[in-house]
């Protein structure tokens, strides 16, 4: 299938073979995409760069340095990024963070610190590299969210993040209304969980992937190429009248009640 061929897609945040952004990266290079990928740590850098070698061997992607806490290394970034290619036609953000002691425990404990990170870094971060792409997008495109179903319920220790990924999902529908005008589309992808190194900081995290395998109307859980997957549809031209949308990928497990 080549869904994506001769589309080029910047995907941001992939840490390790088990992050959700390395689940669209191998989906979007099933589909033709030409890949840059963004990191921040050195380590991440590193594993991508491993990770290619090992998966992707005939990909050419640049890796580029971007702390999305950093205007600076925003504005770089995206600048690289237009020195090596003409456009870009799809943009990935799969970044977010928060203190572990916030992903436990009451939410109402919550500091101002520790609530502002978690906006700054999984939330504000989407408002300042879209306003960075938008140049790159000289041709229309779509960019893509990851959020969780603790944006819209009370969800037990995910706490400072749900309400991070609610003002996400917002931002999504903000940035659609204003960027439509450029035929640059806006979605969020609502994943059920799947084991990653950010998953690891929300205590319980095991209980929740056995409610999503017990209660899910497919009864198991989804992995992070078939979140991959979708996030092509929405990165290709068969989404092309969806914008401000965001879509569950988790096993049917948020129509389910009691
Ligand atoms: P992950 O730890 O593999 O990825 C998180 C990424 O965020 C890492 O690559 C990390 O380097 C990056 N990041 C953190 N701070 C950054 C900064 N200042 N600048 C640039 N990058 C930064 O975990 P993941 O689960 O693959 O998370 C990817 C996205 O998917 C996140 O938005 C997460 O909330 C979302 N999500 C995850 C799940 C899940 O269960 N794993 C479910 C739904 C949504």
């Amino acid at each position: 299938m080549t869904l994506l061929n001769n589309k080029t897609i910047v995907i941001m945040g992939v840490a390790n073979k088990r992050s959700i952004g390395w689940g669209v990266a191998l989906a979007a290079a099933r589909q033709g995409a030409n890949l840059i990928f963004t990191y921040r740590s050195d380590r991440a850098g590193e594993q991508i760069q491993k990770l290619l070698q090992d998966s992707l061997p005939d990909s050419e992607a640049q890796v580029i340095h971007c702390d999305v806490t950093d205007d600076a290394s925003v504005e770089s970034a995206f600048a690289e990024i237009g020195q090596s290619v003409d456009h870009i036609d799809g943009l990935v953000h799969s970044i977010a963070h928060a203190n572990v002691e916030d992903l436990q425990g009451e939410f109402v404990a919550t500091s101002r610190e520790g609530f502002l990170l978690a906006q700054n870094i999984s939330a504000y971060s989407l408002v300042a590299v879209s306003r960075a792409a938008r140049p790159l997008f000289k041709q229309g495109g779509s960019i893509v969210a990851m959020s969780y179903l603790g944006a819209e319920r009370a969800i037990e220790n995910y706490n400072v993040m749900g309400v991070a990924k609610a003002s996400l999902e917002s931002t999504v529908r903000y940035l659609a209304a204003d960027l439509g005008k450029d035929q640059v589309r806006v979605n969020a992808i609502s994943a059920g969980p799947i084991r990653t190194l950010a998953a690891k900081g929300v205590r319980g995290f095991n209980d929740v992937l056995h409610a999503v395998e017990e209660k899910a109307p497919l009864r198991r859980n989804v992995d992070a190429e078939e979140v991959g997957d979708v996030t092509s549809f929405f990165l290709s031209d068969l989404s092309r009248g969806i914008t401000g949308e965001v879509m569950h990928v988790d096993a049917g497990f948020h129509i389910v009640g009691m």
